[in-house]
């Protein structure tokens, strides 16, 4: 069977390369899929009581991409939702990312906007070279934030200590100096009214998109050819682990229902220093849904499991780079997304790329 352009991945990457094709050209897109659903993991769905759920984890859209947010909202209208994130630190709920409020309340202070920057500065450890992640938090925030909001909440979250990863994973987290407490600034944020995988069936509507669910590519790439293949799978699977495979820090998700309206007080809850779990997620406080009952989910990081954040080291860095190598000289083959670029990107930023390549090609 041959196919003009095969989409490998039924993630927002493939979606959106698959959409804008078929706008582009009359010819029949083959998007296969091996999970049973599409979305890839911002896939949502409601569970057996009801309630919408994201059964990868919480997905909130938010960019500063005028042309992101004016495309997908061809697709879905939005809850014009800004999110919140609380963290527990020596028994209080604190304001996350840490602002004037986080600092005032935990330090039981009345500082100004102005007196944060000095007060923090003062605190803040001299390093002449930053090297890791306990460098970024030390040097940016003193070692008692780093060591109450960072290093184990990281210790969790990778299973290794901060001064082990590379300094990009805790200079992702902005700090405030203002009363903004809320979790992203970006110009526009929001959830899909109806969930993200209406959003993605929408973005699917079409007659020459042939979906095929619940396959793995590699069962039928005997049986297919193609001019062009766009991957968005892991890059170390397509070249069949040639250089071994990439290392991944996994989650496992704890689902809990619960017979109450609400159960905490903010849409996610961080517990860097308590329990095994690193945060807990409500989601009728992200979907606005009405419902006597609401249904949370623990957070576990481990090994082993799904792939989802890839490892921020050096020495996986550059096992990666190696397949980049191969993956640079593929004539017919365009590899984006999380996985087969094996970078953690947030869905504008795919979407924007998946825009970007749709239109090169
Ligand atoms: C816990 C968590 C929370 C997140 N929260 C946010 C957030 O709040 N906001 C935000 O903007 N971003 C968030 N993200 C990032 C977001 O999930 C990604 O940007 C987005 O899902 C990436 O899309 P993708 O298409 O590249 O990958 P994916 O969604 O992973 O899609 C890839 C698809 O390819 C399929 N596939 C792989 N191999 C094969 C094969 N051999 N054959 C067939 N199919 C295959 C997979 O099954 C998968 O469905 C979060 C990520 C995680 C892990």
């Amino acid at each position: 069977m041959h196919y003009p352009y095969v989409i490998v991945g039924a993630g927002i990457a493939g979606i959106t390369v698959a959409e804008r094709l078929a706008q582009k050209y009359d010819q029949p897109i083959l998007l296969v899929e091996k999970r049973n659903h599409i979305g890839g993991n911002i896939y949502d769905c409601y569970n057996y009581e009801g309630i919408l759920i994201h059964q990868y984890g919480p997905h909130i859209f938010h960019t500063n991409h005028k042309h992101v947010y004016d495309y997908l909202s061809q697709f879905t209208e939005w809850n014009d939702f800004q999110h919140r994130v609380l963290t527990y630190v020596d028994g209080n709920l604190l304001p996350m990312p840490i602002s004037l409020e986080t600092l005032n309340q935990l330090y039981h202070l009345n500082l100004s906007v102005e007196e944060m920057a000095a007060f923090i500065e003062q605190r803040c450890v001299k390093i002449d070279s930053v090297q890791t992640s306990e460098d970024v938090a030390l040097s940016k925030a003193g070692r008692d934030i780093y060591e109450k909001f960072f290093k184990n909440y990281t210790m969790k979250q990778w299973g290794c200590d901060p001064s082990e990863l590379d300094p990009s994973v805790i200079s992702r987290i902005p700090f405030r100096f203002n009363r903004d407490t809320r979790y992203f600034a970006d110009r526009y944020q929001g959830m899909p009214k109806l969930g993200y995988t209406k959003m993605c069936e929408a973005m699917l509507q079409h007659k020459n998109i042939h979906v095929l669910l619940q396959c793995d590519f590699r069962d039928i790439q005997k049986d297919i050819t193609y001019d062009k293949l766009i991957y968005t799978g892991p890059a170390d699977e397509f070249y069949d682990y040639k250089f071994g495979e990439l290392l991944y820090r996994s989650l496992e998700f704890k689902f809990e229902t619960h017979d109450k309206e609400m159960y905490q007080q903010a849409p996610v809850v961080n517990y860097p220093n308590d329990y095994d779990y690193t945060r807990i997620t409500e989601f009728k406080q992200l979907t606005w849904q009405k419902h006597d009952k609401t249904t949370i989910v623990k957070e576990f990081p481990c090994f082993g499991k799904e792939p989802y954040y890839p490892y921020p080291t050096k020495e996986w860095k550059d096992k990666f780079a190696l397949y980049k190598e191969l993956m640079d000289q593929e004539q017919n083959v365009y590899f984006i997304g999380r996985l087969a670029e094996y970078q953690y990107y947030n869905m504008d930023a795919i979407v924007d790329k998946a825009l970007k390549l749709a239109e090169s090609l």
